[in-house]
């Protein structure tokens, strides 16, 4: 994706660089991907503005075909979606990171959060939250330690499920954070009704920033995230200039390529391992 340079809202065109395969072919290739264990999730460090010590990471899914080489999540989430499949492999993952967080937890290593994306279909599933309070309960991991990313148009697009479903997750102590902020519609009087507990600035925003609209649009967006008394994290940093700017303006949480790429569960431990002996 990229910002279309001549508006100052983020407008995502399709990359089609690597988007030779058909749908079909994909869909077919994902059927079994699962079972053939094709897929992994790569974390990527989330660090605390002031400090940039590790606090976070979020789960990003990767698929290793073994015919198609490794297709990003841009181009397989959206046919996984359609077809349904998203929900056995979004499960997946789910289980996974709770597996990941247990294993930190048994090395001594359990003061970071994982957040995982939603798809809406997975979002839509009212005793999701049911079972994810489960898997965590059965690993003795602290419910907050596990941060559920759901899109703004994802909410945007139920609306009336929208909040049950957040409630929902926050009966069971989970975190709540709204992904890609900005890109959608979501107005303060939307806002105030969900149970949100961070609030995540799309990296079509960071990468903007030299722009002066896009810089008074993101300051905003602060203010509003501030006033609803939300945790920000923005994304997509990869200049020493965007995180200052950000650590200017009083955000919490950095994550982007100046920091780390979305790294192996083992890259990562070995991150938080060197972390804590210092
Ligand atoms: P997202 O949730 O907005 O994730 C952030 C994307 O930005 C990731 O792309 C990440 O690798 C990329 N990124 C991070 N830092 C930088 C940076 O400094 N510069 C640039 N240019 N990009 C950066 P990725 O891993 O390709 O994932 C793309 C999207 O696929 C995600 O966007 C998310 O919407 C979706 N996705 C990934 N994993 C899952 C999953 O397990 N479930 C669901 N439902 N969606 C997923
Ligand atoms: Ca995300
Ligand atoms: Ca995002
Ligand atoms: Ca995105």
């Amino acid at each position: 994706s990229r910002l279309d340079k001549t508006l100052p809202i983020c407008i995502y065109t399709a990359d089609i660089g690597q988007e030779i395969e058909s749908r079909a072919e994909l869909e077919r290739a994902m059927s079994g991907a699962l079972g053939r264990g094709e897929f992994e999730i790569y974390y990527q460090p989330q660090v605390e503005a002031l400090t940039g010590r590790l606090v976070g990471a979020e789960a990003l899914l990767r698929w290793h075909s073994p015919e198609l080489g490794d297709v990003g999540p841009e181009s397989f989430i959206p046919v996984a979606e359609q077809s349904g499949l998203i929900n056995a492999i979004g499960q997946w993952v789910l289980r996974k990171a709770c597996e990941d967080l247990k294993l930190m937890k048994d090395i001594g290593l359990d003061h970071i959060r994982i957040a995982v994306n939603l798809s809406p279909l997975q979002f839509s599933n009212m005793t999701l939250a049911d079972e994810i309070a489960e898997t965590l309960r059965n690993a003795d991991i602290e419910p907050s330690r596990l941060e559920l990313e759901v899109t703004e148009s994802t909410l945007m697009n139920n609306m009336s499920t929208a909040v049950e479903a957040m409630m929902n997750i926050k009966k069971h102590g989970m975190s709540l954070a709204i992904d890609d902020f900005g890109t959608g519609y979501s107005s303060l009087k939307h806002l105030q009704l969900f149970p949100l507990d961070c609030l995540k600035i799309d990296k079509c925003f960071t990468q903007d920033l030299s722009r002066k609209s896009t810089a008074e649009i993101t300051l905003s967006i602060i203010e509003l995230a501030r006033r609803l008394n939300l945790r920000i994290i923005a994304e997509g940093v990869e200049t020493r200039e965007q995180a200052d700017f950000f650590r200017q303006h009083n955000c919490d949480e950095l994550q982007g390529y100046l920091y780390s790429k979305p790294i192996p569960a083992k890259a990562l431990i070995e991150l938080m391992k060197q972390q804590a002996s210092t």
